[in-house]
């Protein structure tokens, strides 16, 4: 499971879906929101959009993973998608904020990499935002007076990158992905592995 957060703007959306488009093993986790789509946004694929009721029933029925208030809205990780996705061997990606991020880590801590990406720059988050073109003033004058809060929580991240360059950023993530894979206790039937190799030395040449 490898969670990316940062503050909205600072290029997350754009790592995660270069990310899946380099790493045929990754899934991305669609998380449900409250929120309205924005333009280009297609339910199923950046979100599930539903409303408040079916919302709560999500949450009081046990079939989010994490959820939490974002802004104004709620959002949430559906529970069966990542579990079947894990149990099929492949790898989950997860963009959601520190709530979430700290929820996981109680549940599942062995199986969780978690990144923070910073933006260079305060002007460079709000170039990103309005480039963006997607929300009003008021809601980017939200996103912004967020940022700071949401940035305090990077000490509790494993990893942090600050997205000055965008190639350089996802080489970053993928390494990230790379190396976490490699851990030892990840890589299942490495001691068969090891075993075969040992038993094949010790046979006698011939
Ligand atoms: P946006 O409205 O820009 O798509 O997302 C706003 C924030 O909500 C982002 O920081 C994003 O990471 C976070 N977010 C998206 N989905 C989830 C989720 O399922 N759970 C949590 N805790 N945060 C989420």
């Amino acid at each position: 499971m490898l969670v990316l957060s940062s503050p909205s703007g600072a290029g997350k959306s754009a790592l995660s879906r270069r990310l899946l488009d380099a790493d045929p093993m990754l899934t991305m986790s669609v998380s449900v929101t409250t929120r309205k789509s924005r333009p280009g946004e297609v339910d199923g694929v950046h979100y599930h959009f539903i409303d408040p009721a079916r919302f709560q029933a999500m949450a009081a029925n046990g079939e989010l993973l994490e959820w939490a208030p974002v802004f104004d809205h709620h959002y949430g990780t559906p529970r069966a998608p990542v579990e079947a996705a894990l149990a099929g061997g492949r790898d989950v990606l997860f963009d959601i904020d520190w709530q979430g991020t700290q929820q996981l880590r109680e549940g599942v801590r062995d199986d969780l990499a978690t990144v923070f990406v910073l933006p260079p720059s305060v002007a460079e988050l709000e170039r990103r935002l309005h480039t963006r073109a997607q929300d009003s003033d008021e809601v980017i004058r939200k996103r912004m007076s967020k940022a700071a809060g949401e940035m305090t929580h990077y000490a509790e991240y494993d990893y942090v990158i600050v997205n000055d360059a965008f190639e350089r950023a996802f080489e970053a993530v993928r390494a990230i992905l790379i190396a976490e894979r490699l851990k030892r206790e990840r890589q299942t039937g490495l001691s068969e592995f090891v075993r075969g190799l040992i038993r094949e030395l010790d046979q006698p040449a011939g």
